[in-house]
């Protein structure tokens, strides 16, 4: 099967200036030099160069499309394989027409993230590179991108393997234990044995710690923005959308089409929950704004609640400010910049101070203060500077925490002075799991549903 050549278009479909065609295989060169015509045969090409052309109906002769093609040879491609990119005009009708032209040549048409699964099958990537190219794609924020480009520079890949190498080391250690007893290694006490695992089943705790941050970057916090009319919420959405380039998409793969919209607060990915329905309402009967809310705050993870601070409280507000207080709740008391007349101390006994902040967003102020308070809620108030290797795939995380039970046992049962050989074997395990993190010796069918989550032509 690693053997054919395989295409897909790598642009998404629609119109667009230009759309790209990738194929790639032993054969890659030769097919698409079959249809194509220009004043050189892709055969005599040296590496790395475009070439302009048309692609024709090998039948007719007709010319089909005016493109530009991209020769990269093995192994310098993103596949290792003899890639060819052709570069079409990008309406949907001139790029399945070359595809087709194609795949009339006997290219097979590609799956969903087979060039990404060659490249790791073929050792340029490994799987955790090979994950973050879907998280690339997928980013929502710039500070996920990063996360994301990191993962694919192989940030995590070093980190796992380091823990492996002190493991491999103390295997060694025990090994020479076992096979020379009478050397009596000196390090090879059980004081020893300890003190590595500790270390190991530390790191590994730090780098879970920080799954729980990853998840945020690369998902968006659900927020719900909710208070009664007119307190300010559009305004809000606005300029959390306009301060931060919202980004509005559908979620890849899945079947749902409801469309979410992603602002960035300092760099933190908020998942806005209804802001159709927050725009919608603001002219209709409260009860319907009251409605949209309550199914809003059952998904959400973070409430905004915006009160008008130049109204008093009402009944409505007091209920809601009960129903929330246990929830991770931002108090936006909105309209500073009008003589107050809410009863702040009531708002004290349900939310501390630090979960309360004054903004005007008639005048723009106070923004700054919703970020830090959010950052504070999720980060503790430390994202800046950061370290960037976050975990934040599940099947990383499940490994991780598998690895640690593994070095929790071989500790346990150097404690009550089990021979070393039988520590042995939970620590090659404990190995093993962190081995799986990088692919090393994953089942086929995990990697085949690992790489069924990319989209077409990646
Ligand atoms: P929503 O119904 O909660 O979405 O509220 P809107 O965002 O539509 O705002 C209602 C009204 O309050 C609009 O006329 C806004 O211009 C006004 N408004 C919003 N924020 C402020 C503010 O900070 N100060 C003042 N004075 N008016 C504001």
């Amino acid at each position: 099967m690693l053997n054919d050549t395989i295409a897909a278009i790598s642009t998404p479909l629609g119109e667009g200036g230009i759309a790209v065609i990738r194929v790639s295989g032993e054969e890659a060169i030769p097919l698409v030099d079959r249809i194509f015509k220009s004043k050189n045969k892709l055969a005599d090409v040296a590496t790395h160069t475009v070439h302009y052309g048309h692609i024709i109906d090998a039948k007719t002769n007709d010319k089909i499309e005016e493109v530009l093609v991209t020769v990269m040879r093995a192994p310098r491609s993103f596949t290792m394989e003899d890639v060819v990119e052709v570069s079409c005009h990008g309406g949907i009708v001139s790029v399945k027409k070359v595809l087709d032209e194609l795949l009339a040549q006997g290219v097979r048409l590609a799956e969903p993230g087979e060039f990404t699964k060659r490249a790791f099958l073929n050792g340029r990537i490994d799987l955790t590179q090979a994950e973050a190219v879907i998280d690339l794609i997928r980013a929502k924020s710039d500070r996920a991108f990063k996360v994301a480009l990191k993962q694919v520079d192989g940030a995590l890949s070093k980190r796992i393997g380091e823990l492996r190498f002190e493991l491999v080391e103390l295997m060694a250690h025990i090994e020479v234990n076992i096979d020379y007893p009478e050397h009596d290694v000196e390090e090879m006490t059980s004081a020893f044995i300890r003190e590595k695992c500790q270390k190991v089943m530390e790191q590994i705790s730090i780098l879970l710690h920080s799954a729980e941050q990853g998840k945020i970057l690369r998902e968006g916090i659900t927020t719900a923005i909710i208070g009664r009319p007119n307190v300010g919420k559009s305004s809000l959405l606005n300029a959390l959308a306009q301060d931060n380039r919202a980004i509005v998409t559908d979620i890849p793969g899945t079947t749902r089409d409801v469309i979410e919209e992603y602002v960035n607060v300092g760099g933190i990915p908020l998942k806005l929950l209804d802001t159709a329905g927050i725009r919608e309402t603001s002219d209709l009967v409260e009860q319907i704004g009251v409605e949209r809310s309550r199914s809003a705050l059952v998904d959400a993870d973070l409430v905004l609640f915006v009160l008008n601070q130049a109204e008093a409280l009402t009944d409505e507000d007091i209920a809601m400010m009960e129903q929330l207080k246990d929830r991770q709740t931002i108090v936006i008391l909105n309209k500073v910049d009008l003589t107050p007349m809410l009863d702040r101390g009531v708002i004290s006994e349900y939310f501390s101070e630090d979960r309360i902040v004054e903004l005007s967003l008639l005048e723009g102020k106070g923004l700054n203060d919703l970020e830090q308070a959010i950052s504070a809620i999720f980060f503790e108030g430390k994202l800046e500077g950061g370290d960037l290797t976050y975990v934040s795939n599940v099947r990383h995380i499940h490994l991780l925490k598998e690895a640690r039970k593994s070095l929790e046992d071989a500790q346990q049962a150097n404690d009550i002075h089990i021979p070393i050989d039988m520590l042995q074997i939970d620590i090659r395990t404990a190995w093993e799991q962190l081995g799986e993190i990088i692919g090393d010796s994953v089942a086929e069918s995990l990697i085949d549903q690992i790489f069924s989550q990319f989209c077409l032509g990646k």
